[in-house]
């Protein structure tokens, strides 16, 4: 039975771990050619083989690395149907703007809200060209809410990758490629592992405000990228898709 992206070219950046990973394998579960960027090449290279796909390091703050990136992709299988504009950071020195400091502003920004500057950019031409494709840039749930916990250089660099992929979903809506955010709630991948694994309280703090009660599983989001990637979305652009297990829907969550 054909899958539901059979020979679809996707591309997914931060593709070694977390959503990026759990989406790479639920994409060539479907029968998507896969191409993953990222910076762990020993993984990268393991998964590429595993899955028959490519791998290509890429440093996504870098537009050297990511138009070599979606030119690779482009000359080993000939077009690029989705790409997953995924990789980001959430390091500890981004926190309240009373502590958070130009240097760590600026670094989270690079990788979290250039890079899927850099990644459109570059993608764009290859899919006007082909007159279809459809993109999906990972934002968050913090793009549509304040957390008074905050990380702010974070939820900023979100905020952007929201708007960006309003506006791009608007402008290129008429010439066949769709650009819609995906906007996880609180997941449990190494990157909020990081964040919680040495303070329980800080992860109970967030987690009272989860209608559902519970973090979402990587597989949860790759679920949702596979419906934003394939043609059952073909009305969908512009596009804000919260996946959060309720957080954005909550006032007062149950006991
Ligand atoms: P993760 O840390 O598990 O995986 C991120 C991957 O990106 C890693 O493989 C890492 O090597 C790669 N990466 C980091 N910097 C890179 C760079 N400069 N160039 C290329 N690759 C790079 O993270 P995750 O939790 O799967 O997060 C994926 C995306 O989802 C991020 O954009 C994150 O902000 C967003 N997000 C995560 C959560 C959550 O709770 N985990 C919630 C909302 C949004």
């Amino acid at each position: 039975m054909a899958g539901r992206l059979q020979d679809k070219v996707a591309v997914v950046t931060g593709g070694c771990s977390g959503i990026g990973l759990a989406t790479v394998r639920r994409f060539a579960e479907e029968g998507a050619k896969v191409v993953i960027a990222d910076l762990n090449d020993e993984l990268g290279a393991q998964l590429a083989e595993e899955l028959g796909g490519t791998y290509v390091h890429c440093n996504v703050a870098s537009k050297e690395d990511v138009d070599n990136l979606f030119k690779v992709a482009h000359d080993t299988y000939g077009r690029i149907d989705i790409a997953f504009n995924n990789a980001g950071i959430s390091p500890p020195e981004d926190d309240s703007i009373l502590e958070t400091d130009l240097e760590a502003w600026d670094k989270v920004q690079l990788v979290n809200l250039t890079s899927v500057y850099l990644c459109c950019k570059a993608v764009l031409p290859y899919m006007l060209e082909q007159k279809s494709g459809s993109i999906i840039n990972t934002a968050s749930f913090v793009a549509v809410m304040g957390a008074a916990t905050s990380q702010i250089s974070y939820s900023a660099s979100k905020g952007g990758v929201l708007s960006m992929t309003r506006e791009l979903g608007v402008q290129f809506a008429r010439e066949g490629v769709r650009v819609n955010a995906l906007c996880p709630g609180p997941v449990n991948t190494p990157l909020l592992k990081e964040l919680f694994a040495k303070d329980a309280e800080r992860a109970a703090r967030r987690l009272v405000h989860v209608p559902m009660g519970r973090f979402g599983e990587p597989e949860e989001m790759a679920n949702a990228v596979l419906f934003l990637a394939s043609d059952e979305s073909s009305f969908m652009t512009a596009n804000t898709f919260l996946v959060d297990g309720g957080i954005s829907g909550a006032y007062v969550t149950p006991l």
